[in-house]
């Protein structure tokens, strides 16, 4: 029999699996604080539940975390784990620590099928979604690792390997325990899930969790996004921008979006580039952040220079559209924005295809 993995429930799904064991409710609350508040994972450790439930969870349960293969230190203070679902599949995630806050940056997917031009993740092609499990788990790792060194994750971000929104079923239970104050207690503005604009998942999400919304523009017409977005050619901009809108309305809280922008060299970098840009965004609660591109093997872009930066930034701080720019974090252990890879096992053939 397959064991169920605890780590894949949100806080309802153990309710439901404890009352299926015909066992009482509080069990829900117990098992939460023994995983996410005492990293306890052996269930004969758990001393508030008695032998039989114990020995009942051990066969029919297990609390299983991937392998951490690798760490790596950057100059920065920016931490990588490299870990391991199977031995084809590694995924990454980055903690940035800043003055005062830190910030976890997590996977969705082993690679991406979506082959944005200019990310590394792309390029790498596509092997499968994580599973509830594998995303919280990443959470719980960097926990562990950090807290005793007095480190905290005050933000979780899905800016790591893969599309947010084409795994939604796992993502949205996932952010179920990240705002679970019985769990990580994170508030709605401190999780975003950053997307490439996978419209009618977008609408979802508006309905099922009131995380934060991040959306990866880089291009302001179809012309442009097309060439660097394959996914533009299935939702344009427009129909991209209509479901922000309904984002923006959705819910009784104040919402913004943070729209991402990678500058690439001589590509959508230009003064043309920044006022079209203006222009899109001029009647939507926008922030923009501005990427300065990480460049990584193999690719044909290079990043804008500063003053080209510093120059995109005023035109649109003119036009009254709140830009900043972002720092490049990690880049000596490749653990910047767009340079997270992995060892991914690509069922869809692409990078074998980009050799030959
Ligand atoms: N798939 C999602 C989330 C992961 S990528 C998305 O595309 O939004 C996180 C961010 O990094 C996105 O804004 C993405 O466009 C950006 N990015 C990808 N490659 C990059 C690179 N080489 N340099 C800088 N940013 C990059
Ligand atoms: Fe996938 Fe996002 Fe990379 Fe595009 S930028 S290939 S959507 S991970």
């Amino acid at each position: 029999m397959n064991k169920q993995n605890l780590l894949s429930f949100n806080q309802n799904a153990l309710y439901d699996f404890f009352v299926g064991l015909g066992e009482k409710p509080y069990r829900t609350k117990q098992i939460i604080q023994w995983i996410y508040k005492a990293y306890e994972f052996d269930f004969d450790k758990m001393l508030n539940f008695s032998k039989p439930l114990r020995e009942e969870l051990s066969r029919v349960a297990c609390v299983e975390l991937p392998k951490v293969i690798k760490q790596s230190f950057a100059l920065d203070g920016v931490i990588k784990w490299v870990l391991a679902l199977s031995e084809d599949n590694h995924i990454e995630m980055v903690y940035i620590p800043e003055k005062d806050r830190g910030t976890l940056c997590i996977s969705s997917q082993v690679g991406c099928a979506l082959a944005c031009t200019f990310c590394s993740t792309g390029m790498q092609g596509f092997n499968k979604n994580l599973t509830t499990a594998e995303i919280i788990a990443q959470v719980l790792i960097a926990n562990q690792y950090l807290n005793p060194k007095a480190k905290r994750i005050s933000n979780v971000v899905f800016m790591g390997m893969g599309e947010p929104l084409l795994n939604e079923h796992a993502v949205y239970n996932a952010c179920d325990l990240l705002l679970d104050d019985l769990a990580f207690g994170l508030s709605r503005r401190k999780v975003t899930i950053s997307t490439s604009g996978v419209v009618p998942a977008m609408l979802r999400m508006s309905e099922r969790t009131p995380v934060s919304l991040a959306v990866s523009l880089h291009a302001p017409d179809n012309h442009l996004r097309d060439e660097l977005m394959p996914i533009n050619q299935k939702y344009s901009i427009e129909e991209l921008l209509g479901a922000c809108k309904v984002y923006l309305h959705a819910g009784t809280q104040e919402r913004h979006i943070l729209f991402e922008y990678v500058m690439l060299k001589g590509v959508n970098d230009s003064t043309e580039h920044a006022n079209k840009l203006a222009k899109l965004l001029k009647d939507i609660s926008a922030k923009i952040n501005l990427i300065p591109f990480n460049p990584f093997e193999k690719t044909q872009y290079q990043t804008s220079s500063a003053q080209t930066i510093e120059k995109f930034q005023n035109i649109l701080y003119q036009q009254g559209i709140r830009t900043m720019t972002r720092r490049t974090r990690g880049e000596d252990i490749d653990g910047a924005c767009g340079q997270l890879a992995g060892k991914v096992l690509d069922k869809t053939k692409r990078a074998h295809a980009r050799r030959h």
